[in-house]
């Protein structure tokens, strides 16, 4: 199958709203975490920025540590689970966020941060989010992890990949019927798979992930352009969702800003999609620039987090 490119959204990096601190002070955070759990959340970690209120979790509820690889792509540590989305591709698109050279090669040979992922996903085989060759040897080099994507994907995965025949134990191809839900559950990590269709007129399927994990709620989207009606069936109101990865189209008219508030009903929201801040995009042009689209969307969501480089990183 043919790797098409991406749609007529722009996207790529962001601004940043909460919590959003350097990949060192994450690094040092976690390790405060790890260390002494307890008295770390209660005190947060010492480095984040006064404006940036911690999380504050019940004792023995695992903070959800999330770095940004670019467009749609996050690695996220939660409890004993890693999970990398949306970062196993090649270039990219023009004016999105996608890694460097140097991060495609951490994340494929499990270098740190990258080092002990779990599951990675792909929400479907656009070249802003797969990419055959990253994924295949990322499950060459990460011999327990599994990768889940969709009939698609999983099919452009076996074509491309010369040593498919060694890994494609460990690739779940999952589009469930619209409305339905399929499943992946490895110890108490639980990641339901929803098809949350990339617009009506297109044939490419996309998933969306809802993870569970260490009592923590997730809800990454992908590229969907799901109404309000299309997600109601979804029921995803009353998951509880903790953090939601949101695509930028959502965040900034008001019948999809309503799909989000009353559909996905989400404690906190990551921004994705978004052009990089200096992309000179001309979608985001045409809405008054980066900077502008930005300042909307926290206008019309306070504590939504906009990443604006990669990695980034953030609690919640
Ligand atoms: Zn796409």
């Amino acid at each position: 199958m043919k790797i098409v490119p991406h749609h007529t959204f722009s996207p790529a990096a962001g601004l940043h709203s909460g919590r959003v601190f350097s990949g060192a002070t994450a690094l040092l955070a976690a390790l405060v975490l790890m260390l002494a759990p307890a008295a770390a959340l209660s005190a947060g970690p010492a480095s984040t920025p006064e404006s940036e209120t911690p999380p504050e979790l019940a004792v023995g509820t695992p903070p959800i540590s999330v770095t940004y690889t670019g467009n749609e792509g996050f690695l996220i540590s939660v409890g004993n689970w890693k999970i990398l989305i949306d970062s196993l591709y090649h270039e990219g698109i023009a004016t999105y966020v996608s890694p460097s050279r140097a991060q495609r090669e951490e994340m494929e040979t499990g270098q740190p941060p990258f080092d002990g992922v779990n599951v990675a996903l792909a929400t479907h085989y656009h070249a802003d989010h797969f990419h055959p060759e990253a994924v295949g040897r990322f499950l060459q080099n990460n011999p327990t992890a599994t990768f889940i994507s969709t009939d698609q994907t999983r099919e452009a995965l076996s074509k491309a990949f010369p040593g498919y025949e060694d890994i494609k134990d460990r690739v779940r191809g999952l589009t469930p019927a619209e409305g339905g839900v399929a499943r992946e559950k490895v110890g108490d990590l639980d990641i339901q798979i929803l098809n949350l269709h990339h617009g009506r007129k297109r044939s490419v399927e996309n998933i969306g992930f809802l993870i569970h994990a260490g009592g923590r709620t997730i809800l990454h989207m992908g590229d969907t352009e799901a109404t309000a009606t299309d997600l109601s069936p979804l029921g995803l109101a009353n998951k509880k969702i903790d953090l939601a990865f949101v695509p930028f189209w959502y965040l900034l008219t008001d019948g999809w800003q309503r799909a989000i508030r009353k559909q996905v009903a989400a404690e906190r929201i990551v921004v994705m999609h978004l052009p990089a801040p200096d992309a000179n995009d001309k979608y985001i042009n045409s809405l008054g620039g980066w900077e502008k689209v930005a300042a909307d969307i926290k206008a019309a969501f306070p504590t939504a987090t906009i990443f604006r480089q990669q990695m980034e990183s953030a609690q919640f």
